[in-house]
């Protein structure tokens, strides 16, 4: 199902503490609003507007600006008004569901999606609530009373709902007052909000304590993920070959659909590989005209957006390029430097190697030439 969601991330956070506002500080080496947009992006959200102070929009732009799905927003003064913000700035219609979510709580998953979508087909909100499983007391010092636990639940977020109806609600709330959570406004008109399973992953980081926990979770919810790819294309009547986003003087020419740079096909297919995004043919049909003779660099760079889109970290890549002719080591600093380009990694952590097959095999015969990639990355578990 189609949804788009709102980031809150506005606040300053002031009770976690002295330090950058809560959103901005890092949860495992990356800052807290990055977790939670990620997240909603690789669950499937269609657009995901971040609201963040005013003093935060070149930042805050700066980070999302590889993640194509991703706008960022200047917030209002309250967390109400952040959220009306987000509001009038989707695109999409009425009728689409929205989630509404708070930058405090990094580890949402598709999961918690899925049951907030699939809730609100005959609801106009829903949320993800847990019980109280501890004894309520009241008072500030002194116990002044035991509150029973009956019929009382904790609301997380992200909240779902149906745009037009969160809009409406909004527009009737009483002016001054300010709503502790988004369905509470829904509440008031009248609608129905129903509680979804929520999940102790989905907690707030409110206490710099909470902070210190979530450092832990985050290291153990990341995993390293690798992906290979192959490719091979036959030399044929030309002056140059493009190898590993470098075009090569050669007497002979590689023939394929697009440029046929199989050093690049096997990175994209690697890359493909590691985030389980099937395959270069899959993304670009060789039947498609678009891409007759298209240079293979936007094969790479489509495949690296599709990994940050899934939360993915890229970690390093390997090629090896298997030929008699051209020679590549003069060439290899080139593609080494195109490749980190592409995917927006340092150097060092990106490799090409050469190797002949002894004159054995066809690229050996050198009717053609073969290239092996590596790529792995780390992403969620
Ligand atoms: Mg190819």
């Amino acid at each position: 199902m189609r949804f788009s969601a709102i980031v809150v991330a506005a606040g300053e956070g002031l009770r976690a503490g002295p330090g950058e506002p809560k959103a901005w500080r890092t949860l495992g080496s990356r800052p807290l609003v990055r977790w939670s947009v990620e997240a909603l992006a690789s669950a499937g959200a269609s657009e995901v507007i971040v609201v963040v102070a005013p003093d935060r929009l070149a930042e805050a732009a700066d980070i999302f600006k590889t993640l194509s799905v991703c706008r960022v927003i200047a917030g209002g003064k309250t967390r109400g008004g952040s959220v009306q913000a987000g509001l009038a700035a989707l695109s999409c219609n009425d009728e689409q569901p929205v989630l509404v979510h708070d930058a405090a709580r990094p580890f949402v998953r598709p999961a918690h999606v899925e049951r907030l979508l699939s809730a609100l087909s005959d609801a106009d909100g829903a949320v993800p609530a847990l019980a109280v499983p501890d004894t309520l007391k009241r008072g500030r010092e002194m116990i002044t009373g035991t509150v029973s636990r009956d019929g009382l639940w904790r609301a997380q977020t992200p909240q779902a709902f149906r745009l037009g109806r969160l809009r409406a609600a909004y527009r009737d709330w009483p002016s001054g007052e300010e709503p502790t959570d988004d369905a509470q406004l829904v509440e008031r008109t009248g609608g129905r909000v129903v509680m979804v399973a929520g999940d102790p992953m989905l907690m707030k980081l409110t206490w710099p304590e909470d902070f210190l926990l979530a450092e832990q979770l985050a290291g153990s919810r990341r995993i390293v993920r690798s992906g290979f790819g192959v490719d091979a294309h036959r030399f044929g009547p030309g002056d140059a070959v493009m190898l590993g986003g470098v075009r090569i003087e050669h007497d002979r020419g590689l023939i394929g659909h697009s440029d046929a740079d199989a050093g690049l096909h096997a990175l994209t297919d690697a890359l493909l590989g590691a985030i389980a995004e099937g395959d270069i043919g899959q993304h670009f049909p060789p039947s498609d005209p678009r891409w007759k003779g298209a240079s293979s660099d936007q094969f790479l760079a489509h495949a690296a957006e599709r990994a940050r889109a899934k939360g993915a970290l890229i970690l390093n890549a390997d090629l090896t390029l298997i030929c008699e002719r051209p020679k590549i080591g003069p060439h290899r600093d080139a593609m080494r430097a195109r490749i980190a380009e592409l995917l927006g990694l340092p150097l060092d952590r990106v490799s090409v190697k050469a190797t002949t097959t002894e004159g054995m095999g066809f690229t050996g015969r050198e009717e053609g030439l073969m290239a092996q990639a590596i790529v792995s990355v780390e992403m969620a578990f």
